[in-house]
């Protein structure tokens, strides 16, 4: 099966991608993890997606679209892809690439977004995902799965946030639409708990499956 997430920054699409990862046994691509782990390791694709991400840019279409076709040319059984389409134009070279079975959609207002985003601690060594008030790890500022050290991602500040934001309304939110009118689109309430939101999309995909 092939799912895209859809959603704005803090909507939890990373946390419920990896779930159903786990549950249909199929890889989680995430761009911003892929470019993240670039980033870390200062490689050529890294040092150039660097200098957009800090500013909560998108990194370049051609430079994306071709990441993304590399990856996906390894993946026979299917994918959740989280992060990407991004604008039309990568939904369109999505489409050219292969065929979607579902996008899941998960809203979540602006005024949340920021909430959760600027209390947002991630792992540097796992990328696992803390919350300062929802999720707090057992000890302040380590991480419970491998005691690596929580940070706060750079392009995760507030001023950062609004500007990408910004992007998302302008860009990604119009492939809302496409989608729906593909007849691909699950849309989900995502200010529920993680656990609920879960609930929805497995019920939802189970009910497109009948
Ligand atoms: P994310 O973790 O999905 O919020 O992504 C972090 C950052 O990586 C974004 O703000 C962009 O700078 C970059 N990025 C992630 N996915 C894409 C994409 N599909 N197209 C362009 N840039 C992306």
């Amino acid at each position: 099966m092939k799912i895209v997430m859809l959603g704005p920054q803090g909507s939890g699409k990373g946390t419920q991608a990896a779930k159903i990862a786990e549950k249909l046994n199929l890889p989680h691509i995430s761009t911003g993890d892929i470019f993240r782990e670039n980033i870390k390791n200062q490689t050529e694709l890294g040092k150039l997606a660097q200098e957009y991400t800090n500013l909560g840019k998108l990194v370049p279409d051609e430079v994306t679209n071709k990441m993304i076709a590399d990856r996906l040319s390894k993946e026979k059984k299917g994918f959740i892809l989280d992060g990407y389409p991004r604008n039309s134009k990568q939904a369109k070279a999505l489409e050219e690439m292969t065929h979607i079975d579902y996008v899941i959609n998960i809203e979540i207002s602006d005024n949340e977004s920021v909430r959760r985003i600027s209390g947002r601690r991630t792992c540097e060594s796992c990328g696992e995902v803390f919350h300062t008030i929802f999720k707090k790890p057992k000890n302040e500022g380590v991480c419970d799965k491998c005691k690596g050290k929580l940070l706060q991602r750079d392009d995760d500040n507030e001023e950062v946030v609004r500007k990408r934001l910004e992007i998302y309304h302008e860009m990604t939110k119009p492939l809302v639409d496409f989608y729906r009118n593909e007849d691909v689109l699950i849309e989900i309430n995502g200010e529920q708990p993680i656990m609920k939101v879960f609930k929805d999309i497995v019920m939802n995909l189970e009910r497109e499956k009948e």
